[in-house]
């Protein structure tokens, strides 16, 4: 496969913050405040988060679609606040593929190197190229009104790649796509990522498309970063409600941190005690974070629980068992030859201590 001939470029966003009014009120707001991170050369990093937290803005400021109030975007080591977007080494696939309809995918593809006055010869040689790596060889001469929602954007994602930018950006690709179609061509998007080696940065809203598709997260909320790191790093170590909820189902567990036992803390939970895996040495109040398919239910264990509701899910069983006060959500996978329990059943939960996460309260 082609890979890139470029080196793929870092971005550095050097506490970048946007302003705009808002129509309502007409008072200024932060729609981005302080955003400070470095994304690595060659790596996929994630923009993730609820409606208006920011991410579509911060990525339109690293296209020099929108000026950062304060701060400065740095690619490959250069600032690139006052350049226009056109003079950036960057692309951007768009959610709505902004092709052209009057142009076959050939021309839609080529249409950047003609900009760039890149030599015939080598238009040809480098949409073929990127042609067959979309998968899309057959189609040149089609228009892109004779092709389905999957195609279109796979000629958009053409028509980015074939320009060789330093950074390609995504703005929610996959939204007009139907479910099943949105898995097969964020798998697609991060092969030819990974071919190529090139640097994408990606906002989406759906969780799970950042979790599979990503190197890194960032989460955002109200304009700030919540949190950043790998896929597991965020989903197994949140350091908030807010990132434990937002990345998938979560159980909280109140708890009272009593000792230390090796790399574990000792945690009471309504009167039993448990162990956690943490660094963190405070006594006192906390919370355990823990995943539903974490937890095993079982005749024996660590927790008494009585099961309010059970419920074949297919891949997996789903309970919800009431621990104390708390109602705990289980997803105890392939549960076919393992005792199912019925709702009013008692019995208890466990989990490993590495599998669960302590926050503070
Ligand atoms: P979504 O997933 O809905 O696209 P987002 O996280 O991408 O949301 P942004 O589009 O970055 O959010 O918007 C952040 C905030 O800025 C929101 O409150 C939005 O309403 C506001 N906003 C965006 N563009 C403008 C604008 N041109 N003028 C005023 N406010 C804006």
């Amino acid at each position: 496969m082609a890979a890139n001939k470029k080196e793929p470029k870092g971005v550095r966003l050097d506490h970048i913050s946007k302003i705009y009014k808002d129509p309502k009120t007409g008072k200024d707001f932060y729609a981005v405040h302080d955003v400070a991170l470095d994304i690595e050369p060659g790596s996929f990093v994630t923009l993730l988060g609820p409606s208006g937290c920011g991410k579509t803005t911060t990525l339109r400021m690293i296209a020099g679609f929108e000026s950062p109030d304060e701060g400065e975007i740095y690619l490959g080591g250069e600032p690139i606040n006052e350049l226009t977007p056109n003079k950036r080494d960057t692309a951007m696939v768009f959610q709505s593929y902004a092709l052209f309809p009057h142009y076959n995918v050939f021309d839609n593809v080529a249409y950047g190197l003609r900009l760039r006055k890149v030599p015939k010869d080598e238009i040809q040689e480098r949409v073929t190229n990127i042609l067959k790596l979309v998968e899309l060889s057959d189609m040149e001469q089609r228009m892109t009104n004779q092709l389905s929602g999957g195609q279109q954007q796979r000629v958009a994602l053409a028509r980015a790649l074939v320009v060789e930018p330093g950074v390609l950006l995504f703005d929610e690709p996959l939204s007009n796509l139907d479910a099943k179609l949105r898995v097969q061509m964020r798998t697609e998007i991060r092969r030819i990522q990974q071919a190529l080696g090139i640097t994408a940065i990606y906002v989406t809203h759906d969780q799970s498309e950042a979790m599979a598709i990503s190197d890194n997260i960032i989460l955002m909320k109200g304009g700030v970063i919540a949190q950043m790191g790998s896929p597991t790093e965020i989903y197994y170590h949140p350091n908030s409600e807010f990132v434990a909820d937002f990345i998938g189902e979560c159980n909280f567990l109140p708890c009272t941190v009593t000792g230390r036992e090796g790399n574990d803390v000792i945690a009471d939970v309504y009167g039993h005690p448990v162990k956690v895996l943490s660094e963190r040495d405070t006594i006192g109040s906390a919370e355990i974070v823990l995943r539903p398919e974490a937890i095993e239910i079982a005749d024996q264990g660590q927790l008494p629980c009585k099961v309010e509701l059970s419920c074949f899910m297919g891949s997996y069983q789903n309970y919800h068992v009431r621990v104390g006060d708390t109602l705990v959500k289980i997803a105890d996978n392939c549960p076919i030859g393992r005792k199912t329990y019925q709702v009013g059943d008692e019995a208890y939960i466990s989990f490993r201590s590495e599998c669960a996460h302590l926050l503070a309260t």
